[in-house]
């Protein structure tokens, strides 16, 4: 099938010549950037950005554009937007992480965001003078922006849980992880942004100064410009991280200490817990789960798995969380986390440590990702579910999916479950969030190790047909929606306003067109 694919792709892109787009030559202003190779037709280029992570579905562009600078970006849109005669939709790929090709361009360009970093001098990672925020390229990947902060001790606030990723994409979505609940998404942590709109116009904002585009592009899927540079907030980085996974078998204990661990103080202020996040692991999977997570010492899987046998528990859920530490605060870690650990009802005698410097814990999925790929685990398809789910309806889902519809089948891929608070995200960026004050970030990480993938996506859809039954008001993240309907229903309230800044900043819908928003 794939080598079907490949053949098919090899003939069709080679009836495009280098110098045109088709059987048309490129428009005057972008004949430079073809003629020096910046933009290529050729199947070297279109291929690898005709696939994603998601591994699911695949669609190839015309061309791909390896930019040099913003200027070859809003060269690009200009045309795309000046041009009668240039009707192609224009995508931004990061690193390709997308699940459901929301970074393609079928039949029209992808710009291939690392180029921007390529050689670029000076180098497009700044951190201020007095080490207040980072300048990055919306290209670089948050290794690369945690690396350059360290070098000063300081350290972005919020993450995701794989730093591969580039600050571009994740800003187009939101960018969760278990910092969120004290520091809000990523999309929070922004002080101003360049991005070069539909118009190919180029763009400051930031609270201030154009808010309404400021807003729309933070969680806004790619859908009005691209984000050339964010402005991004730090602190003082820790040295060290405390890192617990507390383990239950039952799982309103186990939700409720997550949320008092991630409950503000009357005064605001939030615990000394800096991370907060949580697993749900299936019985039938339950050895291998627990042995994925990195974690637990093959003693350790052995007594959690004869302790659910103990209790008959239909599912193990840990908690994970970290206390970061530095040399000052060094003395008091102990007593400090041993305060937290004793208000908590998970089993005792089933409370894990580690004590690990603070890339190594930031930067844990990458050892996963080595591991897989070693075992060719890594680039298998990825039918990932992630869903935002109100508090008051959790306990309904834990009933419904992790004890109802996964019980019994065999889940590789974490199922990660933990608590964020509403009044760190801002409701007027472009991110969609369900209507409570507490709502779950739930991530079915599935992957499709068994040439089970219509099986999984079955799964899926049943899964998000029990939650509209059970009147659960969720809503997906990272989601591909293909009907104008679902779309409305996503953005709900927000919906108006985010055509109205579609019409204003892409009036001609070229951009980020895998979404499937507007086309
Ligand atoms: P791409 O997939 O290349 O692009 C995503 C979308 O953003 C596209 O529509 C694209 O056109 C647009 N885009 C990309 N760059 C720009 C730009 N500079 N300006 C405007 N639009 C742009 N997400 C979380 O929130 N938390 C997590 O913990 C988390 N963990 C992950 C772990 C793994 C292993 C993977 C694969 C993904 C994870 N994600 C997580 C999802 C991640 O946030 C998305 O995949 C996101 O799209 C970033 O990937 P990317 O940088 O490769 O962007």
């Amino acid at each position: 099938m794939a080598v079907i694919y490949l053949l098919l792709v090899s003939l069709i892109a080679s009836s495009h010549a280098q110098g045109t787009y088709g059987d048309r030559p490129w428009p005057a202003t972008l004949a430079t950037l073809a003629a020096d190779g910046r933009l290529r037709t050729d199947p070297k280029a279109t291929v690898p950005a005709s696939m994603d992570f998601g591994n699911i579905t695949t669609a190839l562009p015309v061309a791909v554009l390896f930019p040099a600078s913003p200027d070859d970006l809003a060269a690009l849109l200009s045309a795309a937007y000046s041009t009668p005669q240039w009707p192609y939709t224009v995508a931004f790929r990061g690193r390709g992480h997308s699940i459901m090709g929301q970074a393609f361009a079928p039949g029209g360009v992808v710009v291939h965001m690392p180029s921007l970093g390529d050689a670029a001098s000076p180098p497009r990672i700044n951190v201020s003078a007095d080490g207040q925020y980072v300048d990055a390229g919306g290209e670089q990947m948050w290794i690369d922006v945690l690396r350059a902060a360290l070098a000063r001790g300081v350290a972005p606030r919020s993450w995701t849980d794989y730093l591969h990723l580039t600050v571009g994409g994740t800003l187009s979505n939101a960018g969760v992880s278990g910092q969120t609940f004290r520091q809000g998404p990523q999309i929070s942590n922004v002080y101003e942004l360049d991005v070069i709109t539909g118009y190919g116009e180029m763009v400051t904002c930031s609270k201030e100064l154009n808010a309404d585009l400021f807003d729309a592009v933070l969680g806004g899927l790619g859908q009005f410009g691209v984000i050339t540079r964010a402005r991004i907030a730090l602190e003082p980085a820790p040295s060290r991280a405390r890192w617990v996974r507390l383990v239950y078998t039952d799982f309103a204990t186990f939700t409720s200490d997550q949320e008092r661990l991630i409950a503000p103080r009357p005064d605001g202020a939030f615990g000394p817990m800096s991370y907060v996040e949580g697993s749900v692991h299936v019985n039938r999977s339950l050895t291998g789960s627990l042995k994925t997570t990195g974690f637990f010492s093959d003693a350790d899987v052995v007594r959690i798995v004869e302790l659910a046998a103990e209790r008959n528990a239909t599912s193990v859920y840990s908690i994970e969380a970290t206390l970061n530490y530095d040399n000052a605060t060094a003395a008091s870690v102990d007593q400090e986390l041993k305060s937290v650990l004793d208000e908590l009802n998970f089993e005792r005698g089933f409370a894990f440590e580690r004590d690990v410097s603070y890339v190594e814990f930031l930067d844990r999925v990458h050892n996963e990702e080595v591991a897989l790929d070693k075992v060719g685990m890594w680039r298998v398809p990825h039918p990932w579910l992630n869903l935002l789910v109100p508090r008051s309806c959790i306990a309904d889902f834990d009933r419904g999916v992790f004890k109802g519809i996964l019980q019994g089948t065999d889940v590789a891929g974490p199922l990660i479950v933990y608590p964020v608070n509403k009044s760190k995200w801002d409701y007027g960026m472009s991110a969609a969030t369900p209507a409570e004050d507490v709502f779950y970030v739930v991530s079915m990480l599935f992957s499709s190790v068994a040439n089970d993938l219509v099986r999984l996506q079955a799964q899926n859809r049943r899964i998000l047909r029990f939650c509209d039954l059970a009147g659960i008001g969720y809503k997906e993240y990272l989601v591909h929606y293909t009907s104008r309907g679902d779309w409305v229903r996503h953005f709900g309230g927000k919906w108006g306003w985010f055509v109205a800044m579609k019409d204003k900043y892409d009036p001609k819908k070229l951009l980020s067109p895998g979404q499937d928003i507007f086309n």
